[in-house]
């Protein structure tokens, strides 16, 4: 669960202020549990002009609460992160898989870890995105 206070607290640790904006995205992301598309985020916060939402929006992915997933029709969806994406980078291990069917985009862990060793190249990134039936659709 996250609160609002752990949310200020989030906020906080990345040398960040608190603002009207920053609360309001945060909650609505982390209240869905799943990933949310610029559209819905748009709709949800009316209120608040473009230009600063999508700055705010880079400025979580700078500091590692968010992260950024461009499907293939350019849709793009926002995502918390998890604990171990800092200021410094984004530490990934999870796919992206959206539902073919409700089209609703989750963050998901792989039973094995995801490898990828391709010679004379570090990888310190992958992006995987995979569709098909989410756990809803398919019962
Ligand atoms: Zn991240
Ligand atoms: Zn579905
Ligand atoms: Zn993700």
């Amino acid at each position: 669960m996250t609160t609002t206070s752990s949310i200020k607290e989030l906020l906080k640790k990345r040398n960040l202020k608190v603002t009207e904006l920053r609360m309001a995205l945060l909650e609505i992301i982390s209240s869905l549990g799943k990933a949310i598309s610029y559209q819905e985020i748009q709709n949800s916060l009316i209120n608040f002009d473009r230009i600063t939402l999508y700055r705010t929006l880079n400025t979580f992915i700078e500091r590692g609460i968010l992260h950024k997933i461009i499907l293939e029709d350019h849709q793009s969806f926002y995502a918390l992160c998890s604990i171990e994406c800092s200021t410094e980078g984004h530490q990934h291990q999870h796919v992206h898989f959206q539902c073919n069917q409700c089209k609703e985009v989750s963050c998901l862990e792989t039973k094995e870890p995801i490898q990828l060793a391709i010679s004379n190249h570090f990888v310190d990134d992958i992006e995987i995105t995979a569709s098909g039936l989410c756990q809803e659709c398919y019962n």
